[in-house]
């Protein structure tokens, strides 16, 4: 067997022992257990996938999981079909058709996101539920449809064992204060932006 290579897999060796006391000791010093915060913001693609991701992690469990989602889209999506055909168990609720981005219909985006948040902010209440999705609800502090003080008391009180994850672009600071965990997802590059339709199954 060549020299070299028996000193690289040594060295290998050292370095894998040095970064496994490394992992060890981290794991060993969290002790805190609880529900977390998570915040998944910016404008690249990532941020609600990865959410129904924790749903499905959750499903494995059979922990309570509930998801709001803020907008309501021109078109159904796969994850909002599969959970209300297949996930009998989520609680599932999506702003109402109502909803348009048209500044000229205001008051009924209003009134839209004030109903939505009150379906929100009763499942946050609720300390049987593991897991809580509030999609897309940096749009309705950013837009000011939800006065952001009420929104965050109701964040910061929530269930110490449930854990919740807000996604949308332009998560405030707001949000970023209450997070334990917050990813801020950049775009380094996008199909879209190279003329290629959103695919079914991939970003819907
Ligand atoms: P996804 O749902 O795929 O995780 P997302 O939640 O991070 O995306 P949103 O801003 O909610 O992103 O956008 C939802 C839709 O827009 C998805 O179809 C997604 O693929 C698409 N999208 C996300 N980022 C971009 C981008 N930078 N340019 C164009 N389209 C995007
Ligand atoms: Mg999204």
């Amino acid at each position: 067997m060549n020299k070299y290579k028996e000193t690289d897999d040594k060295a290998h060796k050292r370095q894998m022992q040095a970064l496994k006391e490394d992992v060890d000791a981290s794991i060993k010093a969290a002790k805190t257990k609880r529900g977390v915060s998570i915040l998944l913001t910016g404008n690249g693609k990532g941020k609600s996938s990865s959410a129904f991701g924790m749903v499905i992690r959750s499903l494995g469990y059979n922990y309570k999981v509930g998801v709001v989602q803020f907008i309501k889209g021109k078109q159904s999506s796969g994850e909002e079909i599969f959970v209300r055909e297949r996930c009998p168990s989520v609680s599932f609720y999506q702003m109402g058709t109502g909803f348009t981005w048209n500044t000229q219909d205001r008051p009924s985006d209003i009134k839209a996101a004030k109903d939505t948040w009150m379906v929100a902010e009763k499942m946050v209440k609720d300390k049987t539920y593991h897991l809580v999705i509030l999609d897309e609800l940096t749009y309705m502090l950013s837009y000011k449809y939800l006065d952001e003080d009420t929104v965050m008391k109701v964040l910061k009180n929530r269930p110490i064992n449930q854990s919740i994850v807000v996604t949308g672009r332009g998560g405030t600071s707001a949000l970023r204060d209450w997070a334990d965990t917050v990813s801020d997802i950049q775009e380094t590059k996008h199909a879209f932006n190279e003329g290629i339709m959103a695919r079914k199954g991939v970003d819907f």
